[in-house]
């Protein structure tokens, strides 16, 4: 054999640069790597571990017809590459690059070392070496309008090696009560086709409310962080519709966020230290104590808050919900419990099955006010529960017990014995949260660090938004 694909996060056949060279020579097989150890940290959960099964399933069935074997090696990546000294010492080996937490980019720092023949693409669009912000864009949209690579030629070489294959592989993974998206490039390029015919109409509008999202986003999110299909595919798809659809403005909207998938994404993999450090470092020093208490009613729905808690909930059973909930969520964690991201970050991502480090990371960094660049913007409950779900059906659906209480104590979180007891006081909290942060910001040395953390992360088009009033 004289190709191998390793598979970790771009789960498809199409537009998959390693895939599509290793398949050059027509001696080829495909190797996912399962490694416990990374699917027990605390940010990686079932609900994605179950996503990436999904989705490798169909992918054995499509290479199978290629004459392609999808091998498993369970264990580390420093296994992995003893194994393959041992087995296959020239075999050239074809690797997406993905932008990862630690745990997982220090094993492969270590693995690709005596390498010879390991080869890595680009997948997002992304800067992988000397990124420079101000050329940003513009790289990014050279990406998205390459040619897609070909699917992968047919295998000349059937050869097996000494690992079970894929639907030989067994987990223990109990999967009877999942409610999560199904993996895999088929659901994927669906719900791409459904959102941009007739799912995106009111998209830009019906996003921030948690009952309307579910339908009205793409949902393409944990497809996009597992690759099942790629962003240049659905970015070139958008593209041959955006002008004639009916629902254009919403759909520019849509565009938006793609670029902003690779923005953020471009933070952690210009910066992996952001795993565990703010972004500007003046802000580790805002949340010094831990209340493991106060954290786990928070993750746990148990916070007194019907909106917070219902979203929770939401959140808990579906393994997804919408940006703005996401964000609120996160600014409650951070600003009114007053508990340091560090601690709460690992939490959420382990409930998404989207979870995407980079953007997870750098989104929970702003909605806690440590990124030094953004505004810091508090969530006010009260408000976001009046205005996404008006008439509180949506938080009875996912909270039953409060089916027969008026709305406007549910808004207003006035329970009493009717309900948890609140973990907090919204309005002092808030305001205590707001002098702490303006106090760090208001320093000159404060701000000239930022100015720096601006020319390294900041998003050059925004700086042009905001000079037009745009954003
Ligand atoms: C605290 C917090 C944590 C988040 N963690 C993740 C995460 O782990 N994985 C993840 O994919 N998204 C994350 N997001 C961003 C956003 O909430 C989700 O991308 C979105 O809700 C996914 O649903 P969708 O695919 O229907 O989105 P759509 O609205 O249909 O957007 C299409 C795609 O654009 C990208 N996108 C959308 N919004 C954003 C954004 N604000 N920033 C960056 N990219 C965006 C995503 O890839 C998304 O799939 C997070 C947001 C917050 C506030």
């Amino acid at each position: 054999m004289r190709d191998l694909a390793l598979f970790h996060r771009n789960l498809r056949l199409e537009d998959n640069a390693a895939l599509y060279n290793a398949s050059l020579n027509q001696d080829y097989a495909g190797l996912y790597v399962f490694d416990k150890e990374y699917w027990s940290q605390s940010d990686r959960s079932k609900n994605q571990l179950k996503f990436a099964l999904d989705s490798l399933k169909e992918l054995e069935k499509k290479l199978n017809n290629l004459n392609v074997c999808l091998y498993v090696f369970e264990g580390s990546l420093s296994a992995l590459k003893k194994f393959l000294h041992e087995t296959l010492p020239n075999v050239n080996l074809h690797i997406n690059h993905t932008t990862e937490t630690n745990y997982y980019s220090n094993q492969l720092k270590k693995f690709s070392k005596d390498f010879p023949f390991l080869y890595s693409y680009k997948d997002f669009g992304i800067q992988i070496n000397n990124p420079d912000r101000d050329k940003w864009a513009r790289s990014w949209q050279k990406h998205m309008n390459k040619q897609p690579y070909n699917s992968p030629k047919t295998n000349n070489n059937l050869h097996q090696l000494n690992l079970p294959k894929f639907k030989e592989f067994k987990t223990t993974l109990e999967t009877q009560d999942m409610q999560i998206q199904t993996g895999g490039s088929n659901s994927g390029r669906e719900l791409l086709n459904s959102f941009l015919e007739h799912r995106c109409k009111g998209y830009s509008k019906k996003m921030s409310s948690p009952s309307e999202a579910e339908y009205a986003c793409s949902r393409l999110s944990p497809h996009i962080a597992f690759g099942t299909i790629s962003i240049r595919d659905i970015y070139q798809t958008l593209e041959n519709n955006i002008n004639n659809s009916r629902y254009r403005w919403d759909l520019y909207s849509f565009k938006k966020r793609l670029h902003w998938h690779c923005h953020f994404i471009q933070k952690l993999d210009t910066q992996p230290s952001l795993e565990h450090q703010s972004m500007h470092p003046d802000c580790d020093q805002l949340r010094p104590k831990v209340d493991r208490e106060l954290i786990d009613k928070w993750i746990s729905g148990n916070t007194g808050f019907p909106f917070v808690d219902a979203c929770m909930t939401y959140l808990k059973k579906y393994g997804w919900i919408n940006f703005r909930m996401r964000a609120m969520l996160m600014s409650f964690a951070s600003y009114n419990l007053w508990q340091p991201w560090q601690q709460t970050s690992p939490l959420l991502a382990n409930t998404f099955t989207d979870y995407e480090p980079g953007i997870h990371i750098c989104q929970v960094q702003m909605q806690s006010g440590v990124t030094g660049i953004n505004l810091p913007r508090i969530y006010s409950i009260t408000k976001q529960s009046l205005d996404q779900d008006p008439e509180a059906n949506w938080i009875k659906n996912q909270l039953p017990q409060l089916e027969d209480i008026d709305k406007n104590i549910i808004h207003s979180a006035e329970l009493g014995e009717l309900y948890k007891e609140k973990v907090v006081d919204l309005k002092s909290s808030a305001k205590k949260a707001r002098e702490l942060v303006w106090q760090i910001r208001s320093n000159s040395e404060f701000r000239k660090k930022a100015r720096e953390i601006y020319e390294l992360h900041g998003s050059r088009k925004s700086r042009v938004e905001k000079r037009k009033g745009l954003s």
